[in-house]
């Protein structure tokens, strides 16, 4: 199939020779942007008028836990830190169920494909004994059902309390099991031609709730396979007591000892890191995950991204899960993004341009998918439309660019392309039903709620 869009407002994109603004029509043939110029003409093109549009590469998500999306907003960790924000989560999570992971997974897609995002990734880590062993199978179900392009970690918790970690022994499996699934996982599904809208990696939830063993096992895995390599790191400093208390080194120090670093390796977070540290995760090419709004909400801390951005370190932008973030409201992450790095850092410390770089190609390096992350003949199909004719925008375009992230009053975009398919179309989403996700959702994140009461656990 064939889309043009005609008359682009403005395309914003980064080429070999930096960023450039523009306006103009973009032909899209198949998966693939066919060409960019003015008075492009097709005959048996989908025409996309581009009038009052602002057109820009796909958002890349480079951390998630879409299971989370069914305990945004829970009145019992609206104030808690870290760990116990966890404790109390685990003992609703031990709840999952393949049907309650597909229509969550469902949901915060329908919000991330709403919101300008193309590409996300997932890691889901909460295996509950007794559940049915495929409920990645069931994420990976829904990123297939609603066409947006998927990189599924396989997550793993091996250290439950009884060997001295955070989470419920009930929720955590043995190191043996999980390296089976994880084998399973890449050999069933993980895809990693050129144009992939599928890649396995492999991500061991955190240093609090896996085994030395395991974070070991998996590298080995990993680079066997050739897939990539996905953690939290320095999210916390509980999480720094705990590494210095247990480990007797700091996060980065006991990861690189089990060999979690190179190219392959991004993590979520890294706020506890000092320069030296920095200095570390530059020279190895290990890649970061910043999520400023979990951040913020769970009182955890700001990660130095202007200071890594400075040192070359590739970092890509996050919504991270819903029971931190409360939505997955990709645009909106850039907009907190922008502001907490100038209350902190300085006004001077971070740019519009550099945030949606690496919520695009920051994003793209990180997850390592080579073929997105800008617009360009011969990438990937995977743009985003919208509307600048609004109320919120009004007033804002002496910088089209800079208006997407300072201003605006609502982040649902016009249309979201993802491998030359038309996702979501005068912002609604076109391949699932918006209401069955919205009851489905509540009906079920209600249910697992009331199963965690029932059974006195909350
Ligand atoms: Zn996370």
């Amino acid at each position: 199939m064939e889309i043009l869009i005609k008359n682009a407002y403005r395309i914003i994109t980064w080429t070999e020779d930096g960023l450039k603004s523009f306006s103009g029509d973009i032909l899209i043939e198949g998966r693939v942007i066919k060409k960019i110029g003015k008075d492009l003409n097709s005959s048996s093109a989908k025409i996309i008028p581009g009038e009052g549009k602002i057109v820009i590469p796909g958002l890349v998500n480079t951390h998630h836990h879409l299971y989370q999306t069914f305990q945004r907003n829970l009145p019992l960790t609206q104030d808690s830190e870290l760990f116990p924000w966890l404790k109390t989560l685990y003992q609703i999570w031990r709840y999952l169920d393949p049907e309650i992971v597909y229509w969550s997974a469902l949901l915060g897609m329908a919000e991330l494909l709403k919101t300008g995002c193309t590409t996300t990734t997932d890691q889901f880590y909460v295996f509950p004994r007794g559940a049915p062993k495929d409920l990645i199978d069931a994420e990976i179900e829904a990123g297939k059902k609603i066409g947006i392009r998927f990189q599924p970690c396989r997550g793993s918790m091996s250290l439950g309390e009884s060997k001295g970690g955070l989470p419920p022994d009930d929720v955590v499996q043995d190191e043996e099991e999980i390296l089976e699934d994880c084998e399973r996982l890449i050999s069933r599904y993980h895809d990693p031609s050129p144009f992939s809208m599928l890649r396995i990696s492999l991500a061991p939830c955190s240093p609090f709730s896996v085994s030395r063993e395991l974070l070991i096992l998996s590298q080995e895995l990993a680079r066997k396979h050739g897939v990539r390599l996905h953690t939290h790191l320095a999210e916390t400093k509980d999480e720094e007591d705990f590494c210095l208390e247990k480990f007797g080194m700091r996060p980065l120090e006991y990861l690189e000892r089990t060999g979690w670093f190179g190219p392959d390796v991004w993590y979520a977070h890294c706020i506890y890191l000092n320069d030296e540290e920095l200095r570390r995760i530059k020279e190895a090419g290990s890649k970061v995950a910043h999520c400023p709004t979990s951040n913020m909400r769970l009182g955890s801390g700001v990660a130095p991204i202007p200071k890594m951005l400075k040192m070359g370190i590739e970092v890509g932008l996050a919504v991270d899960g819903s029971a931190s973030n409360d939505s997955s409201d990709m645009l909106g992450e850039l907009r907190n993004c922008l502001l907490v790095h100038k209350l902190t850092c300085g006004v001077t410390s971070i740019s519009a341009a550099q945030i949606l770089q690496m919520a695009t190609v920051g994003g793209a390096r990180v997850l390592g998918f080579e073929e997105i992350g800008t617009i360009e003949p011969g990438k990937a199909a995977d743009l985003v439309l919208i509307d600048a004719n609004q109320i919120g925008y009004a007033g804002a375009l002496s910088d089209p660019l800079g208006a997407l992230i300072y201003a605006g009053d609502s982040h649902i975009v016009d249309t979201t392309i993802v491998n030359g398919e038309i996702l979501v179309e005068k912002g609604r989403i076109v391949k699932a039903d918006e209401d069955e996700i919205i009851n489905r959702a509540n009906e079920l994140s209600r249910k697992m709620l009331q199963k965690a009461e029932a059974n006195s656990v909350l």
